[in-house]
């Protein structure tokens, strides 16, 4: 079997819709299951809406309203008949959200926002079933969450690989061709879990994990895995091989193309992962692999915006020692900080994070009852691997640098 997976910019509008049965015709579909996130960015518009609900519920109809058109839209300009079933399970899901929003007592903003951002990964595997069908591709729409389950960590669930994978064997018949959600699971409850933002890919690969997959493909809107991110570059690069290793390497320090978690499972049963662009299915893309390391051997360049750089010293400027540091981190962990680069001297500590959850505030309460703590907001962390020389030039050249970091293949500048 395969697993295809296709993101948000390839089901962007309805013509993006139409061309995935494009790309199926041109590259087959047999014995393959399909993954479709949200459309466009639609998982941002349903998180406004899921903000609105516990802060400004007056301006609940808009955001509503927003999703609605974006969505009937693009059906009504795929499907001319208006009485096609699609209308009706659209319109069942959004009955299922406004009562959900009726009915919900409960105040968990992480429970609430899954239950609710959810709805995007629906309706658009819904939209996406019902083209593929009318256009002769037959196929059947499945819920993901009868098939990934979690645990009840509400927005960054862990996956329960025993029960998933016994699920996925059961409900999954390889002869049949699947569309379903990324993103989305299932708890032990059955309430509705998210494996993370941008977490479709992962969603895929524990597909392909499970069903023994020959390979997982990703659709994107680029040619594949580049060596810098063109909106930040100008200059890029096409990767045409990369091992896992190194893939992971470039997940880890941000490199957005691949969501770092997918890789693992791929990993472990040797699943080649390949990253293709949807506009030219034919072309081979980046293949990621055990194997070379890198081809072409060229730098690549990660950057993270929006961090936060924070250095820590003791009140007294007494040494920053292993029970300071334990401290601190269990501070990270309970505000659920993401550090992304961390740097100790004698009586300081530097580290990069990233505030996922808005928490940054009670963090520096906290860590100012025991530390002298100087806080940079919107700082940037630049990565470099395998860098030549000039590529740290170039980046001290146009920025304020805060810190530098250089293990033997890697180069790490937080800039301000
Ligand atoms: N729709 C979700 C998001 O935008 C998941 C994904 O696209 O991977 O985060
Ligand atoms: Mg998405």
């Amino acid at each position: 079997m395969k697993v295809f997976k296709f993101g948000g910019a390839s089901v962007k509008d309805a013509n993006g819709v139409k061309n995935i049965v494009t790309v199926l015709n041109e590259v087959g579909y047999q014995d393959l299951l399909i993954v479709v996130s949200a459309m466009g960015k639609m998982t941002n518009a349903f998180e406004k809406i899921a903000d609105a609900y516990f802060l400004k519920k007056d301006e609940l109809p808009v955001f509503i309203k927003e999703v609605r058109d974006y969505h009937y839209s693009i059906v009504n300009e795929l499907f001319e008949n208006k009485e096609h079933k699609v209308f009706s399970e659209i319109e069942y899901l959004f009955i299922g959200l406004t009562g959900f929003m009726i009915q919900n007592k409960a105040t968990d903003y992480n429970f609430v926002y899954d239950q609710i951002v959810s709805i995007a990964e629906l309706i658009s595997t819904k939209i996406v079933s019902c083209y593929l069908n009318d256009s002769a591709i037959e196929n059947t729409w499945i819920d993901v969450r009868e098939c990934i389950k979690t645990n009840s960590n509400y927005r960054d669930a862990k996956v329960d690989w025993k029960l998933t994978e016994k699920s996925i064997v059961t409900k999954i018949n390889p002869r049949i061709l699947y569309i379903t959600q990324g993103f989305i699971a299932s708890n032990e409850s059955g309430n509705t879990t998210t494996l993370g933002r941008e977490g479709s890919d992962y969603s895929a690969g524990i597909f392909a994990y499970c069903l023994n997959a020959d390979s997982l493909t990703i659709w994107k809107d680029v040619e594949g895995v580049l060596n810098a991110d063109p909106r930040y570059f100008q200059e890029t690069q096409l990767l045409e091989q990369i091992s896992y290793t190194e893939a992971i390497e470039l997940a880890f320090y941000g490199a957005s193309v691949i969501h770092p978690k997918t890789l693992q499972p791929l990993q472990n049963k040797g699943i080649p992962l390949l990253v293709k662009s949807f506009l030219n299915p034919k072309k081979k893309g980046t293949h990621v692999s055990d194997g070379k390391k890198l081809v072409p051997e060229t730098p690549c360049f990660i950057v993270k915006k929006n961090q936060l750089f924070l250095s820590i010293s003791a009140l007294d400027f007494s040494f920053v020692v292993e029970h300071n540091i334990s401290e601190i981190f269990n501070l990270f962990h309970q505000y659920k900080m993401k550090v992304n680069l961390i740097q100790n001297s004698a009586i300081s500590f530097s580290i990069c994070l990233e505030d996922n959850f808005n928490l940054i505030k009670n963090l520096l309460a906290e860590l100012s009852n025991k530390y002298k703590v100087v806080c940079f907001e919107k700082v940037s962390l630049f990565t470099v691997r395998h860098f030549q020389n000039k590529n740290i030039e170039e980046l001290e050249k146009n920025n304020k640098v805060l810190l530098k970091q250089f293990t033997q293949e890697t180069v790490q500048i937080v800039v301000q």
